[in-house]
């Protein structure tokens, strides 16, 4: 069984019922941060050339914060659900907020505050709101919020909306599953999903 193409973001509770997939599927992924990756890039070409971050890391654990600076590694981290259920303006805000950081990092080290008179500098010069956080909304996202386990007898991956206590299998067999993972649908429609 194989999951209904063009289905959109959200699932009936009829439908997440009969979701499941064939191994044949492509594997349950992160959200891919290619794009993130060449925002940070393109801005950094135009306003800090000799400036080089490593990949964007996409970090499951982030949960009150959406992105992130680490000084001493040099490394950006965005949230795995905002990039997964975000929308696209507030993910670009997210990463244009952690590249000013390391751009005043950058041009003036440890010295100035965090959110001082050099970091609203660098946001004006790079597009990023002057500001100590940046406004997402984040109501919606639970709701898109999927758990997925597999059998362990015909090895199909299964959905739903609630982690449940025991679930009945396309095959017929009766889980108690230990374990579920959270994901949401893929960003680009495929009917893929991401770990969250
Ligand atoms: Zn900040
Ligand atoms: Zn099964």
């Amino acid at each position: 069984m194989t999951l209904a193409p063009g289905s959109g973001g959200f699932v009936s509770e009829t439908e997440s019922r009969q979701l499941a997939f064939d191994l044949e599927q492509k594997p349950v992924g992160k959200p891919t941060a290619a794009a993130v990756d060449l925002l940070i890039r393109a801005t950094l070409d135009a306003h800090e050339p000799a400036l080089e971050l490593p990949a964007v890391r996409v970090s499951g654990r982030m949960r009150r914060t959406l992105g992130s600076y680490m000084p001493s590694r040099k490394q950006i981290a965005i949230s795995s659900r905002l990039l997964a259920m975000g929308e696209e303006d507030d993910i670009r805000q997210v990463v244009l907020h952690e590249v000013a950081h390391a751009i005043v990092h950058a041009r003036w080290g440890d010295k100035p505050s965090a959110h001082g008179r050099e970091f609203r500098a660098v946001c004006g010069e790079i597009g990023a709101k002057p500001r100590r956080y940046v406004d997402v909304t984040t109501e919606q996202w639970s709701s898109q919020v999927r758990y997925l386990s597999k059998c362990g007898h015909c090895k199909v991956l299964i959905v739903r909306k609630r982690r449940m206590q025991s679930v009945r299998c396309v095959c017929g067999l009766k889980l108690c599953p230990r374990s579920w993972r959270a994901v949401a649908r893929a960003e680009d429609e495929s009917g893929d999903w991401v770990m969250l």
